[in-house]
């Protein structure tokens, strides 16, 4: 409960609710200690657009200006609030075609960040956690590219699909082939970007026909799971427990259990994230992302949080004493262990 690495506002995402500033008030009331401030990274080609932002008349100058504030807000706020709360302010990766690594750069460069979440959100450049619509628009739309059928004049304003050329090609079809390509294009953004905490590790499942169907009996798929597992494992990356799972219908977070166990026998470290996109979802879920944690075997769970600075689990209201707040770098947080029973009961419901 003491954390959430990963959070949206309707301030500045046209698909949440409520400000940042309540967001974070809220995250207070329900006793998180640690709330990572992750907005969407600007989106610059209007293909890319929600349909609610197209709606909205969004321009990707919009976006940039939107994320300005957001950074200037958020700054702002982790000074106001610091006795109360650690506020880190990261982004969240969109992994949508291979010009999306100079863009993740550029905003690197403009920015300081303290961490980062790193997300695939669309396969073969169709989103694939939005709708089932779209979902089965992606399993066309990589069964087209896979047999070079243009099928661009339909499905992306007149432009071809840019696959990321280092995709695998294979004979599966449909959802087996679906989740290939996903994971394949997590494995191209993981090793592009190292991400210090990996988004939503199983997304391609919310949409799929049968979300508990066992990857381990999908054998080409799971060959895909088990390296880049073992990559994160290799570079230190650690994997969120998302409890948005259970607010879309799942019995438990993500990542499901086949890839769970996995990640717990290559020594992959978890943190905890709500990813929420408004204060009714702070912190939702965490009594069942512990549980399942606990029935899993894993026992314990890391969160970062300003080096040199403590706060109790429980009771941990920072007093100030002559505290200044440390830089917004990687450098200025570290990774810290709590105990996963020691964090049940905290939140209220
Ligand atoms: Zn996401
Ligand atoms: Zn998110």
């Amino acid at each position: 409960m003491p954390f959430s690495h990963h959070s949206h506002s309707g301030q500045f995402c046209a698909h949440a609710k409520d400000s940042l500033e309540s967001c974070i008030l809220q995250a207070i009331s329900k006793n998180l200690r640690v709330f990572c401030l992750t907005e969407h990274m600007p989106r610059s080609d209007p293909r890319d657009f929600y349909p609610e932002e197209v709606e909205m008349g969004i321009t990707p100058q919009h976006l940039i200006d939107s994320f300005a504030e957001f950074y200037e807000t958020a700054v702002a706020l982790r000074d106001k609030y610091k006795e109360e709360i650690t506020l880190l302010i990261g982004f969240e990766v969109d992994y949508i075609r291979p010009s999306m690594l100079a863009e993740i750069k550029q905003l690197q460069e403009t920015y300081s960040f303290d961490m980062f979440i790193g997300s695939v959100h669309h396969v073969d450049e169709v989103a694939i956690d939005f709708s089932e619509e779209l979902f089965h628009r992606a399993i066309s739309a990589v069964e087209a590219v896979d047999s070079g059928v243009d099928i661009a004049e339909a499905y992306n304003q007149g432009t071809k699909i840019e696959r990321f050329p280092e995709i695998q090609s294979t004979a599966s079809k449909g959802e087996e082939r679906l989740f290939e390509v996903y994971f394949d294009t997590q494995y191209i953004m993981l090793t592009a970007l190292k991400p210090p905490v990996i988004g939503h590790f199983d997304l391609i499942r919310l949409k799929c026909n049968d979300y508990k169907a066992d990857f381990r009996i999908m054998k080409s798929v799971w060959e895909k799971i088990v390296r880049n597992v073992k990559f994160i494992s290799e570079y230190g990356g650690m994997v969120e427990i998302n409890s948005a799972a259970t607010r879309k219908g799942w019995e438990y977070p993500y990542p499901g259990p086949d890839i769970l166990q996995l990640m717990k026998e290559e020594g992959v470290r978890f943190v905890l994230s709500d990813d929420s996109h408004g204060t009714a979802q702070v912190a939702f879920g965490y009594e069942k992302s512990l549980a399942y944690l606990e029935k899993q075997g894993v026992e314990e769970v890391w969160y970062y949080e300003w080096i040199g600075w403590e706060r109790g689990i429980k009771d941990g209201i920072l007093r100030p004493e002559d505290r200044y707040l440390p830089k917004i770098s990687p450098q200025c947080v570290e990774a810290k262990s709590a105990v996963v029973k020691d964090l049940r009961g905290i939140v209220p419901a």
